[in-house]
């Protein structure tokens, strides 16, 4: 291990001299093998590592049936069958919760899709984390628990226009990638009122989520997120409540995912 990730503030807890490692912001084993050159590093600390990988590893088992990246049904048959057969207690999950109905896309075929339970919360969870990776890897800012605010949700309709017009405020630096062909496509940017202020969407495998009761019909990608430090307050002193109010009911929730049979 080289000692550039070695005693480092940690990218995700923020605290310092802590880091073991090196952590891959987004894990390699989302990646085939060919994909996995110079994708986003950060130090970590044993703790943040270890609960992270717990999220990664649910990620890993359940979203790739959702995959719509150029690669998904070679991840799906190479690496997924065998990480569930290691994994008999998502297995279960998955089984028991797995529904078939009949889909017809654009007027053609019926075919058989499967909808998963799906805990979007450890998604959610996971993506809370490569957001705080990927401040640091980026725009070098540390964005932990204990000074900013980390929210990420799914949004409806209300929370997209909500999220452009937050990116209408005057950014310091943007970044969009594309990382393996569409297995992490993401993009950020860091708002030139306060470095810890930044705004990012991502998508993990193009994978499909819908079925959400509050909104029928709807079928989301991209996750959302917004940092900011706390206790900020913008000209009108009460943006922070506004914005967290406006986050919480333009979020999506429930959302199941949509795809590929798996049994
Ligand atoms: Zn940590």
């Amino acid at each position: 291990m080289s000692k550039k990730y070695k005693g480092k503030t940690c990218a995700y807890c923020g605290v310092p001299n802590s880091s073991e490692s090196a952590d891959h912001v987004v894990a390699r084993e989302f990646f085939l093998v060919g994909e996995r050159a110079n994708l986003p590093k950060v130090p970590a600390c044993r703790k943040c590592n270890s609960d992270k990988s717990a999220l990664e590893l649910y990620a890993l088992c359940v979203l790739p049936f959702g995959g719509t990246h150029r690669d998904a049904v070679e991840t799906l048959a190479t690496k997924v069958v065998p990480r569930l057969e290691r994994n008999s207690k998502i297995l279960e999950e998955l089984r028991r919760g797995m529904t078939y109905v009949l889909q017809s896309q654009n007027g053609g075929p019926w075919q058989v899709t499967a909808t998963l339970p799906f805990d979007h919360a450890r998604i959610l969870s996971l993506f809370n984390f490569i957001t705080r990776g990927l401040a640091v890897h980026h725009f070098d800012i540390h964005c932990p628990p204990s000074t900013c605010f980390t929210n990420v949700s799914y949004f409806n309709d209300r929370g997209r226009n909500f999220y452009r017009r937050l990116l209408q405020t005057k950014m310091a630096q943007s970044v969009r990638e594309n990382l393996g062909n569409g297995v992490f496509e993401y993009e950020g940017c860091q708002s030139a009122l306060n470095p810890q202020f930044t705004l990012w969407n991502m998508s993990l495998l193009g994978a499909q989520l819908g079925g959400s009761m509050e909104s029928p019909g709807a079928v989301v990608k991209e996750a959302y997120a917004v940092t900011h430090p706390m206790g900020w307050r913008s000209v009108d002193g009460n943006a922070k409540a506004v914005a967290e109010a406006l986050l919480a009911e333009a979020a999506i929730s429930n959302v199941r995912l949509e795809g590929k049979p798996p049994f």
